[in-house]
């Protein structure tokens, strides 16, 4: 699956990932064929047509991808990782036979809703609420940033079932299925981003859509509870995604330094420059090592959040320095357009925002250093 996963980042997204960045293109058709090739439920048990494989080889996988475009790496992150992640835990034989069937063979790309406009790394302060009807629930409200929320088949939702008179915190809200062409699911134009140009970010708006009762993802009152369970799995993928990003900025600076002379002699034979290429390199390893660390303990089902959370912190740090150390090796051509250095600087950067930030992940392992 990795070398798979290598020869169709190199053939299929490294030509093109320029291109579709310039002109946001998303690249649907691609990410089908990811799907078709098993790259999109690679961790779903075999029982529900997927490969069942382990979180290393995923994240192996997945670091491929990333390394030739990190816009296609993060509909193949989510999807491996919180919706399934949702699914496979909390899902009724009913909704895995429906759901999670569709996702784990690739046929259904999924996203997931958890910010709003208002509410970002205090997402239990969220909006949406749902009511409770005769035949189901009423959705409404509006959420924010959703990846793939313009092109999705399928999202998990989190909204409040809390009513107005008793708010409960993160013990009021739930989560729920909702396929994106239900009445009332409307999704914004696509946001116009500094990086991850060509994936999908955009704005929900829930308007009076009706779900069954089917649709409520496990207990009510838990979806914020499934939603840190599947950032658990979906912050390895950005810690991953993060290392492919620093890992292409090392081989592209490699080859630069091998080539351009100044002073008479190739970048490379200085000293200040050897040295800042084994930083990077340090790095990168060591970023991964962490993720891989993570993976290894969340497979044999130890606790595992706070090691996710530190490799998420660490490669998205390193991602941002690496990447800004490679614009300097590459000089004025780094500021310029037409290099891809500034491509992975650019994408960089949103590894420390989303899936929660850098302070965000810091609270995270502070909590479980003082055992709350
Ligand atoms: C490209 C992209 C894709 C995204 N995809 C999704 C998606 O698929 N689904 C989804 O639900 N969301 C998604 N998001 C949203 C993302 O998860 C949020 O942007 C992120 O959690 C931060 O929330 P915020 O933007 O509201 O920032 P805020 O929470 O407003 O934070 C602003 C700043 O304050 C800091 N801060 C906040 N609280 C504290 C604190 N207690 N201590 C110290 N510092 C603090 C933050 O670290 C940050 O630096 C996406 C965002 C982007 C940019």
């Amino acid at each position: 699956m990795v070398e798979l996963a290598r020869d169709f980042a190199r053939t299929r997204l490294e030509p093109q990932a320029a291109e579709w960045d310039r002109t946001k293109h998303f690249p649907r058709d691609v990410i089908a064929e990811l799907g078709k090739l098993g790259f999109l439920g690679m961790t779903v048990p075999e029982e529900w047509d997927s490969m069942g494989l382990d979180s290393v080889t995923y994240l192996m996988a997945l670091e491929e991808i990333a390394a030739g475009d990190a816009s296609v790496s993060v509909s193949m992150s989510i999807q491996n990782a919180i919706p399934a992640t949702m699914l496979v835990r909390h899902g009724t034989p009913a909704q895995r036979e429906r759901w999670l069937k569709p996702l784990a063979r690739g046929e259904t790309l999924v996203g997931f809703a958890l910010s709003e406009p208002d509410s970002g790394s205090d997402p239990a302060s969220m909006r949406a609420q749902a009511v409770r009807t005769d035949g189901g629930w009423v959705l409404n409200g509006l959420k924010a940033w959703a990846t793939n929320g313009g092109t999705a088949d399928l999202m998990m939702i989190m909204v409040r079932t809390d009513t107005p008179g008793d708010r409960r915190g993160p013990k009021g809200i739930s989560t729920f299925i909702v396929p994106t062409d239900t009445a009332g699911y409307r999704a914004g134009k696509p946001e116009d981003k500094m990086g991850l140009r060509a994936s999908n970010t955009a704005t929900v708006a829930l308007e009076e859509l009706r779900l069954g009762p089917e649709q409520l993802l496990g207990d009510e009152g838990m979806g914020f509870v499934y939603a840190m369970e599947g950032l658990d799995a979906g912050r390895l993928g950005i810690a991953i995604q993060a290392v492919a990003i620093a890992r292409r900025a090392l081989e592209l600076s490699l080859a630069y330094c091998a080539e351009r002379r100044q002073f008479d002699r190739p970048l490379q034979d200085f000293q200040a420059v050897q040295f800042k290429l084994a930083d990077m390199a340090t790095r990168i390893e060591a970023a991964r090592a962490l993720a891989h660390l993570a993976a290894t303990r969340k497979d044999r089902g130890e606790a595992a959040s706070a090691s996710a959370s530190m490799a998420k912190l660490f490669a998205a740090e390193t991602a941002m320095w690496v990447t800004t150390q490679a614009v300097q090796l590459f000089g004025g051509y780094g500021y310029m357009r037409d290099f891809p250095v500034e491509k992975l600087f650019r994408d960089a950067k949103v590894t420390e925002i989303y899936e929660g930030t850098s302070e965000v992940q810091r609270i995270v392992i502070a909590r479980s250093l003082s055992g709350r």
